[in-house]
């Protein structure tokens, strides 16, 4: 491990900044501080506004589920080792590893026409996967996780634009964390479900919008899931490491095996498609991306403490109170630790928060506020106008 990669490790700064813990009790699986809850809830926020301009429903699925639901998918005879099962009442549940079959029951829960297609269903699932983990990975591989999860049906001559739009998603997605995306075609694998023409079919549709959209790619040859070939999406890092975050299947399987189907312009029954995506993956494996991306220091928007109030002495304290209550709008900490004034901005620089707010006697009679900004160091004086309009810029 070089030095750079050792000062980025996730679970260290995930300590210091006070975002999550493990715990024997629960292994391979985060207990989310509250701080590390806050960047998930903007995360999921930022991605759920994307979503919605785009016309994706959000759905919710359970979590324990019998066996038999798998059994129609297929993931439980190709993906069996991984899926926790319980017996409950002679029964065998799974704890849900897919969110897929739950779309699919959604989506069949009544009758739909072509006028309802393409239809979109997103859901942030809470999934269970048997991995094969290690004490040391942290989030990177957890039992336990939340994924940001699409399910797309749609008419066989819709699949060229739902994939396109789908990328150009997960494109822009990654621009805003200035995450580099690459792309490749997962062809056929060896244990692959149904017909070959429709693999062909399939893999020609996704080569075809990659090609369109003059998006360099690698082929990962028989690297696709047992259902269908897929586009893995790769970002490279600050320290320039690659990780697969998003994918895009095409699914011709799933429509078959749970026999789900629309009525077509001639009033006669016919099979959608489905696409599965994922823009970031898991929420938790993203988070250990995004921390040692930025060594902790979250862009403002994320930051889970966008300022810290810091008065002299306690004799500023009544002042630092009310610039804090008038920045109620942020997430703004108030530092009333008696320390010298230089321990307390060395406890905000090391909790990396955005702007630290110095105010003292000078402050208070030009009634103005001190500016420390990360990164920058000492901005000087300025109105608290002044300051709201620049953080409200970013
Ligand atoms: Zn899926």
């Amino acid at each position: 491990m070089s030095d750079e990669t050792e000062k980025r490790d996730h679970r260290k700064i995930g300590e210091e900044l006070d975002l999550f813990s493990f715990h024997d009790v629960a292994p391979s699986t985060p207990f989310w501080h509250p701080k590390g809850v806050i960047i998930i809830q903007e995360l999921k926020n930022y991605i759920r506004n994307l979503q919605k301009e785009r016309g994706y429903l959000e759905i919710i699925t359970p979590i324990l589920v019998k066996k038999k639901l798998y059994e129609t998918s297929g993931h439980w005879e190709h993906y069996k080792e991984n899926i926790f099962s319980l017996d409950v009442d002679k029964e065998t549940f799974a704890l849900k590893p897919m969110n897929c079959p739950g779309a699919v029951l959604v989506y069949s829960s009544k009758i739909r026409s072509y006028k309802d297609l393409p239809l979109r269903f997103s859901e942030f699932g809470n999934l269970h996967r048997r991995e094969r983990t290690g004490v040391v990975s942290g989030l990177f591989r957890v039992y336990g996780f939340t994924q940001d999860d699409a399910h797309i049906f749609c008419e066989p001559n819709q699949i060229a634009e739902e994939i396109e739009g789908t990328l150009n998603l997960i494109i822009e997605i990654h621009k805003r964390f200035q995450l580099k995306t690459f792309f490749a075609l997962a062809t056929k694998p060896d244990k692959a479900m149904g017909d070959p023409m429709l693999w062909e079919k399939a893999e020609d549709a996704l080569r075809i919008v990659l090609q369109k959209n003059k998006l360099k790619h690698e082929v990962h040859e028989k690297d696709g899931a047992f259902y269908g070939p897929k586009i893995d999406v790769d970002v490279e890092d600050s320290l320039g490491r690659k990780w697969t975050v998003a994918t895009v299947q095409l699914d011709f399987q799933m429509p078959e095996r749970f026999d789900i189907f629309y009525i077509g312009q001639n009033s006669d029954k016919q099979r959608p498609v489905m696409i599965h995506r994922s823009s970031i993956g898991s929420f938790e494996r993203f988070m250990g991306i995004l921390i040692e991306h930025y060594a902790g220091a979250f862009p403002f928007w994320l930051a889970p403490v966008q300022a810290r109030v810091i008065p002299v002495s306690d004799k500023h304290l009544e002042y630092a109170e009310k610039i804090k209550k008038e920045l109620s709008e942020f997430r703004v900490e108030l530092d009333s630790e008696n320390e010298t004034l230089g321990k307390k901005i060395r406890n905000g620089e090391m909790q990396k928060i955005p702007y630290l707010i110095i105010i003292g006697d000078r402050e208070i009679a030009s009634n103005q506020i001190s500016i420390r900004e990360r990164g920058k160091g000492d901005l000087g004086g300025m109105e608290l106008s002044e300051f709201l309009k620049k953080v409200k810029m970013q």
